[in-house]
């Protein structure tokens, strides 16, 4: 009802794109069919990743503002059988990294060959990968509290993003082991990150089945984050990565959730 009060459902100059991760595992292997049906599902750009057959991607609908590297890529089934964690992302891979990437060196090239390609912003997830023109993502993998962060992130110009999901999450992995997110509760973080944002993923959290009861229009928190961003004041775009997991095969259903997730944003009154 805040965001009605704001006038904000009547704002058409929301600019909210969508991540080709999102129409996981389709987008895979069919990125130019998924990038015509995000344009199709009404959002205005796309966020990439060095997809096996992302090449195929080669003249997109969608203007491709975003690009991430691949989450945790591998040359074979070993590490993912045998748990072992990757040297660059200290994680155990899972079957995903293995059928939605290629090996590292391929990935690495899909990754410049994106680059070289599209005028898209890379979003890292580490302060060292950090740089002007850059976006880094926060998530509990920092091991920061939000205050060390902005004192961090200050010397950049608006240098961050905030992932709905990343923000609630209350564990991460490291090396050594579960430890607990210093980020505190979101209510908290959320207002102190804002003004340092210039990006927005709108991930619904998957510990809570959130796309799915966005999907069938129950209550859930991003709306209220949502909320909250807008008392705050924000104006920058969002991109919406969600997924329905396995059942994200059903690609009518996958699509109908990601529709409802653009809704909850342009129009939360609905
Ligand atoms: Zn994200």
């Amino acid at each position: 009802m805040e965001r009605m009060k704001n006038g904000k459902s009547e704002d058409k100059n929301v600019k909210i794109g969508v991540s080709l991760a999102s129409y996981l595992p389709w987008s895979a292997y069919w990125p130019e069919t998924t990038a015509r049906w995000a344009e199709e599902d009404g959002f205005c750009f796309l966020g990439v990743l060095p997809f096996r057959e992302i090449k195929r991607l080669s003249r997109p609908e969608l203007p491709v503002l975003f690009a991430e590297k691949a989450w945790n890529p591998v040359d074979s089934l070993i590490p993912i059988i045998f748990k072992k964690p990757t040297k660059e992302e200290k994680l155990v891979p899972q079957l995903w990294d293995w059928l939605f990437f290629p090996g590292i060196a391929k990935a690495e090239c899909l990754f410049h060959w994106i680059l070289s390609q599209y005028q898209a912003t890379i979003v890292c997830h580490s302060f060292k990968d950090l740089s002007e023109g850059r976006l880094l993502e926060v998530s509990p993998g920092l091991g920061m509290t939000p205050e060390e962060i902005v004192e961090t992130a200050q010397k950049y110009r608006k240098s961050l993003v905030i992932d709905l999901c990343h923000l609630r999450e209350k564990f991460w992995i490291s090396e050594n082991g579960k430890k607990k997110s210093l980020l505190g509760h979101w209510q908290k973080s959320l207002p102190l990150l804002l003004p340092y944002t210039s990006l927005i993923h709108v991930q619904p959290y998957m510990k809570d089945n959130e796309a799915e009861k966005i999907l069938r229009g129950e209550e859930n928190e991003i709306k209220n984050m949502l909320d909250i961003i807008d008392d705050i004041g924000y104006s920058g775009p969002y991109l919406v990565e969600a997924t329905l997991r396995t059942k994200s095969w059903n690609i009518f259903r996958l699509r109908k959730m990601l529709r409802a997730v653009r809704n909850l944003v342009t129009n939360p009154s609905l």
